[in-house]
């Protein structure tokens, strides 16, 4: 068996330790002679793995009981439409939330709330190519505004958030899908914060929404699909209808995973010395440069160029040939993007490193 250095945004990289976990388990976990692919979702022992991935989940982000944990599909996406659809139900609500624009999925959001509510942006960054976050200490926010909307880890741009925007007293919802339990978050400055998690935490076709209960809409709404109310999945512990039951599994190995390795600060320190490897080799390069701000870099996804497409191209093939994968960037920004999740080891960001110092010395 070889396995490659994958740096792929997502679906991307999983801890070694678990995938091997899961094939272990694979015929027949724990004595039950089945796969976990073939259980009822109804059983005493799924409701056991369901059960146990939300109490670690909590006690790794430190969730406060008045949030509800939610497993649903229909990725990060389909929340694009749940968000307005839920929040601009509630009683009081006005219809209206304000957007921030740092990329691609921010702006998808936008676009998606825009079909059902009064949706504004109020700060962007498409100007330069989205390679900074705006100031967002005094945004023109308005007075009444259901709530403010961040993307808050850029995966195509690779920037992320330093500080949270100055929502002035309004709602925070964040789309964390890229940087999902990369570093600790404080749950209680969020109305909402949420994840699809075939970035960084497992496959793909599942996303977690951790939503303050009393966002989370009395009964059915008006206009809103049973399956995007959260109240129907909340009443029915993410189980209205058959869930992901194998990513939910693979979830909670990682989180197990996660809470080995010292929990989220520990993770934290870990992605922060691997970027910097990354980010202090970019500064000092002739040949390469980093497309992001220095203020606004991601510890995720990094993004740099040549300035020279041919150059590029031949550096995405050189790499694939040594066994560094799924370098290319994304179309909208070209040249290279390195995702470096929480199971990029250090040891794989060194390998890209000498790479680019060596092809650099070649050219
Ligand atoms: C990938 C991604 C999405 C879309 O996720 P799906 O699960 O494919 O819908 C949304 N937001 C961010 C930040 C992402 O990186």
């Amino acid at each position: 068996m070889s396995r490659v250095y994958n740096f792929s945004a997502g679906p991307a990289v999983l801890p070694e330790d678990v995938l091997a976990e899961c094939a272990n388990e694979m015929l027949d976990y724990r004595g039950c002679g089945m796969s976990v692919m073939e259980m009822s979702h109804r059983s005493a022992m799924y409701q056991q793995i369901i059960d146990e991935a939300e109490a670690d989940l909590r006690s790794l982000m430190g969730i406060p009981s008045n949030y509800k944990v939610l497993f649903l599909q229909g990725g990060a996406s389909q929340q694009f439409s749940a968000i307005p659809l839920n929040l601009c139900a509630l009683p009081g609500a006005t219809g209206k939330a304000d957007y921030i624009l740092t990329g691609m999925w921010a702006k998808k959001a936008y676009q998606e709330a825009a079909r059902f509510i009064d949706a504004e942006a109020v700060a962007s960054s498409a100007d330069k190519t989205f390679s900074y976050i705006p100031n967002c200490s005094d945004l023109p926010i308005r007075d009444d505004a259901d709530y403010v909307y961040i993307c808050e880890n850029n995966t195509i741009y690779g920037t992320v958030y330093h500080e949270l925007p100055n929502t002035k007293g309004k709602l925070l919802v964040s789309d964390v899908s890229s940087m999902f339990l990369s570093q600790p978050h404080e749950v209680e400055k969020y109305g909402v914060i949420y994840g699809g998690v075939q970035k960084n935490v497992g496959p793909a076709g599942l996303v977690i929404s951790v939503i303050r209960e009393d966002l989370i809409p009395e009964g059915p709404v008006d206009g809103c699909p049973t399956m995007l109310n959260w109240r129907t999945q909340a009443d029915a512990g993410s189980m209205y209808n058959t869930p992901n039951c194998w990513a939910i599994y693979v979830c909670g190995k990682v989180f197990k995973w996660l809470a080995a390795q010292g929990g989220l600060a520990a993770m934290r320190e870990y992605n922060v010395a691997k970027a910097k490897l990354l980010y202090d080799f970019l500064d000092e390069s002739k040949l390469f440069h980093g497309t992001v701000v220095p203020e606004d870099r991601s510890l995720m996804n990094v993004p740099f160029v040549t300035g020279d497409a041919d150059l590029d191209a031949e550096f995405v093939r050189d790499s694939k040939a040594a066994g560094l994968e799924n370098l290319k960037g994304h179309r909208s920004v070209g040249g290279m993007r390195a995702s470096i999740y929480n199971a990029m080891p250090i040891e794989g960001v060194q390998a890209l490193v000498d790479f680019m110092k060596d092809f650099e010395a070649r050219h």
